[in-house]
């Protein structure tokens, strides 16, 4: 296998020749009807590893396994310190296992070894821990009413959740999904992308290890419309948490209106991040070009239209083409890589086609503009000058490492621009004023917003969309109510 510098961990080799199967009642299983999928190194577009594809009939065997582990109490009626012991102790093995991980969200989505080691697999083992420590924290209400009654809430496990990730960040967006909904005693059918789901089957075993009883967490890889879709609409799930693209979200919820489930969404955004004039440029800049590049650009926040303060305008688009021009794109598993390919030719196709767009509506490029490298996914980073609000460049996610850069003359005038999008997820300020940066923070219509930097977050604070970016939080104490219903229960003293 070509893996350009890094050596692959013996651990890594052995999980990748032999088939990867489906993860249910806390076992590895093949599909029922035994089909299986290829996943692909996007930086070689060989098949790194085939994979067990399930179908409506493994969703249902996933569903009741995981409904199994609720009713019988095997994982809600643990009692709360226990539960929080597991999830370190998985916190603990995902740790020891870093560097197999690492590697193999390298090869699967095309990252950095890197950037996933020092980024990806901490994030994700501090997001189990930051949960396991809430496990023994979700509390009820005691109401006072009157001295002849007693009322109080509980807040109870819903169920089982249904949970559909995306592939930019294949082991964190598990994370994200799975830590509220195990420390407050759901239980889980999670199914990953099926561009990326090796890292998870990986962390299945440690499940295992960690000592979760069966059914508790069960992965179903496969596609959208079969696997997703049954995952959406089995009867016996309660609740669905998706991350992906608006489109889809708009499909999952329709889709979870039969059985009137709880849905969470987190969706697409068009992020505006503000360079005002009195900016510290020797910081914005550097931060605009990470706040977009930052994963390829395939960041659901990503800082993906740059305003610029009229008089420094030229100024930041040269400095921000010359990063662009410094990037060095290669596999993720080659030590000098500073970004790698995008994660399938799809994606590369349709961030190319965006580029396309850009020039055809004449937007200027200063750098980047096309694919690069013979083999492999690869699209150079690309920025795009003279843009204008109505481009499809400046109102589209294009989910890529391309930006846009657009001059403003006022903080009134470039707030509103900033908001006239259907999108709402994230923005940020560069400006040195204390004033202005809180005053500007507060009028943006985004879920989160940062100021003189971007791209922070987490296990602690909440993440989540305004507008079509999405419904409900994610992490942070708002992610619990999520996962629970609230019972009141009152009691005549009389
Ligand atoms: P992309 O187009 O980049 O793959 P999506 O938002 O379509 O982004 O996919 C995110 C996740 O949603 C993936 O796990 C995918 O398989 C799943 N998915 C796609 N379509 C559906 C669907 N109709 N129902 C349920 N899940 C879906």
């Amino acid at each position: 296998m070509l893996t350009a510098g890094i050596q692959l961990k013996a651990k890594v080799k052995d999980f990748l020749e032999r088939p990867v199967h489906l993860f249910i009642d806390g076992k590895y299983v093949p599909a029922a009807g035994g089909q299986t999928f290829e996943t692909i190194n996007p930086a070689t577009e060989d098949v790194l590893a085939v994979v067990s594809e399930a179908r409506e009939e493994d969703v249902d065997a996933a569903v009741q396994a995981a409904r199994r582990a609720f009713e019988s109490g095997a994982w809600p009626a643990l009692s709360t310190a226990e539960r929080a012991h597991l999830i370190y102790k998985l916190a603990d093995l995902i740790d020891e296992n870093k560097e197999e991980l690492a590697q193999l969200e390298a090869l699967d989505n095309g990252k950095p070894y890197k950037v996933a080691l020092e980024d990806d697999i901490p994030a994700t083992v501090e997001h189990f821990r930051y949960y396991a420590g809430w496990a023994t924290k979700v509390l009820g209400q005691t109401i006072p009413i009157s001295s002849d009654y007693l009322n109080y809430t509980r807040h109870e496990p819903i169920g089982v959740v249904g949970q559909v990730i995306p592939w930019n960040y294949p082991l964190v967006m598990a994370a994200w999904k799975m830590g509220a909904a195990l420390a407050t005693g759901c239980t889980i059918v999670l199914k990953p992308a099926e561009q990326t789901p090796l890292s998870l089957l990986y962390t299945a075993q440690l499940f295992h290890e960690a000592g979760f009883p069966p059914g508790v967490v069960n992965f179903v890889p496969g596609f959208g419309p079969t696997a997703g879709a049954a995952v959406i609409r089995h009867p016996d799930i309660e609740k669905v948490a998706f991350t992906g693209s608006t489109a889809t979200g708009k499909s999952i919820m329709r889709q979870a209106a039969d059985t009137i489930k709880h849905v969470t969404l987190e969706l697409g955004g068009k992020s505006p991040n503000i360079i005002l004039e009195d900016a510290d440029l020797s910081e914005a800049i550097p931060g605009a070009f990470n706040g977009i590049m930052y994963n390829h650009g395939q960041n659901c926040s990503a800082g993906s239209r740059v305003f610029v303060h009229r008089k420094h305008y030229d100024k930041v688009v040269d400095e921000l083409a010359k990063m662009a021009d410094n990037v060095k794109l290669g596999s993720g598993m080659d030590p000098e890589t500073d970004m790698g390919p995008l994660v399938t030719k799809k994606q590369q196709e349709r961030v190319l086609g965006y580029i396309q767009k850009g020039k055809d509506e004449g937007a200027r490029i200063v750098a980047g503009g096309d694919k690069a490298l013979e083999k492999g996914y690869f699209v150079r980073p690309t920025v795009f000058a003279d843009v204008t609000d109505e481009m499809t460049i400046a109102k589209e996610e294009i989910f890529g490492p391309v930006v846009v850069v657009l001059p403003f003359d006022s903080t009134e005038e470039v707030i509103e621009r900033a908001n006239h999008t259907p999108f709402g997820l994230a923005a940020g300020v560069w400006t040195e004023n204390v004033k202005t940066a809180h005053q500007v923070a507060n009028q943006l219509k985004a879920g989160t917003v940062w100021i003189n930097d971007y791209n922070l977050e987490n296990a602690a604070s909440p993440f989540g969309g305004y507008k079509q970016s999405g419904i409900g939080r994610e992490m942070g104490s708002y992610a619990l109510d999520n996962y629970t219903e609230v019972k009141s229960i009152w009691v005549n003293l009389k």
